[in-house]
C-alpha cells in the first residue's frame, strides 16, 4: 500500500486525545472541573464489554473521571430509566452514555429519550439530531455522533475545506449515516444518500469526490465503483474468517484493489475506528465545558 493514500486514524486519534487531555488538565487548574463520562452497559454482549472497557480506560488516560455502570442482562427498563435520571442529575457526570444494543425488555428509543440532551455525548436523543439538522451553532450547538464526527475531522484534515465537493455516503442509519450526511452538507459538498434501494449503486459512488461506506458488507465496494482520486472514508467493521480459521476485522470497501484508484483511505482496522472513542471523549469535553457556561476548546 502507498502510504501517503492511507489516513491515518490511529495516529489522528492519538493525537486528539493528547489536545483532550492537555484541555481537561486546563480545565482542571483554571476553573476546578473534572469532566466526567458514565458509561452503561446492560447484558454481557462481549464486543460491548470490549468498547466499555476501552473506554473507560481511555476516559481515565485523558484525565476524566469515567464511571462505569454494568447491569444484569434482565435488567428491566424501568430499572435502567431510573439509572439514567439518576446520572441526569448528578452534577459529577457530563456525559452519559448507554451502550447499545440494548437486550430485548428494554426499548432503546426510551432510553435514549430519558437522557438529558446536554449530556447525550453520543448524539443520538432528538434534540440533538434536530440540531445538527438544522446546523444550530453557538451554545447550543448539538452534541454530534461520535462516528461521523471523527469522519469529518478526518476528511478536514485530509483535504481541508470540502465545499463544492460531491459526497455519496452508502448507509442511512441513524447512528452513522444520517449524521454524516448532515455533517457533510455543512461543509456545503454536494451530498447524495444511498442505500440497499439505490439503483446502479456503483454508477452513484463513482460520482463521488468524496464517498463514505457504512454498510455493514464486507468488501462490498470494489475498485470500479470509486472515482480516480476520490477520498474514501470506510465505516464498516465486520468479522470474517481469516487464515487459519482465526477472525479478523475488514471494512466495506476491497481496500487493496480501492487503493490503486482512490487518492485516499482509511484502512481498517486503524482508520475509523480509533476516532470514535476519541470523538466521544471529545464531546464529553464539550458537554462539560457548557454545562459549566465555559467556551469548549477547539480540539
Ligand atoms: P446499519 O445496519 O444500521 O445500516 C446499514 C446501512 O447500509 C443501511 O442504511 C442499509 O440500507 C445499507 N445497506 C445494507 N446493504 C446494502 C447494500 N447491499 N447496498 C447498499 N446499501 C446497503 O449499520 P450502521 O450504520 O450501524 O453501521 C454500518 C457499518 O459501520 C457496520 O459495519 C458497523 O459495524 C460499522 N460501524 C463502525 C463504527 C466505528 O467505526 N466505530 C461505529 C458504528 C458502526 P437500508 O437502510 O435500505 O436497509
Amino acid at each position: 500500500m502507498s502510504e501517503d493514500k492511507i489516513i491515518d486514524g490511529k495516529a489522528f486519534a492519538a493525537g486528539l486525545r493528547e489536545r483532550i487531555g492537555r484541555e481537561a488538565a486546563r480545565l482542571k487548574a483554571e476553573h476546578g472541573l473534572v469532566p466526567g463520562l458514565a458509561v452503561v452497559l446492560v447484558g454481557e454482549n462481549p464486543a460491548s464489554q470490549v468498547y466499555v472497557r476501552n473506554k473507560a480506560r481511555q476516559t481515565a488516560e485523558a484525565g476524566m473521571r469515567s464511571f462505569e455502570h454494568k447491569l444484569p442482562p434482565e435488567t428491566s427498563q424501568d430499572e435502567l430509566l431510573n439509572l439514567v435520571e439518576k446520572l441526569n442529575n448528578d452534577p459529577a457526570v457530563n456525559g452519559i452514555l448507554v451502550q447499545l444494543p440494548l437486550p430485548d425488555q428494554i426499548a432503546e428509543q426510551a432510553v435514549i429519550d430519558a437522557i438529558d440532551p446536554a449530556k447525550d455525548v453520543d448524539g443520538f436523543h432528538v434534540i440533538n439530531v434536530g440540531r445538527l439538522s438544522t446546523g444550530t451553532t453557538g451554545a447550543s450547538a448539538p452534541l454530534v455522533p461520535c462516528t461521523p464526527l471523527g469522519c469529518i475531522m478526518l476528511l478536514k484534515n485530509r483535504l481541508g475545506s470540502l465545499s463544492g465537493l460531491n459526497a455519496v455516503v452508502i448507509g442511512r442509519s441513524n447512528i452513522v449515516g444520517k449524521p454524516m450526511a448532515q455533517l457533510l452538507i455543512k461543509e456545503s459538498c454536494t451530498v447524495t444518500v444511498a442505500h440497499s434501494r439505490t439503483r446502479d449503486l456503483p454508477a452513484v459512488a463513482r460520482a463521488a469526490d468524496i464517498l463514505v461506506a457504512a454498510v455493514g458488507r464486507p468488501g462490498m465496494i470494489k475498485a470500479d465503483w470509486i472515482k480516480p482520486g476520490a477520498t474514501v472514508i470506510d465505516v464498516g467493521i465486520n468479522r470474517v474468517e481469516g487464515e487459519g480459521g482465526k477472525s479478523r476485522i475488514v471494512g466495506d470497501v476491497d481496500t487493496q484493489a480501492a487503493m490503486a484508484v482512490a487518492g485516499a483511505i482509511t484502512p481498517v482496522p486503524g482508520g475509523v475506528g480509533p476516532m470514535t472513542i476519541a470523538c466521544l471523549l471529545a464531546n464529553t469535553l464539550t458537554a462539560a465545558c457548557r454545562q459549566a457556561g465555559i467556551e469548549p476548546p477547539v480540539l
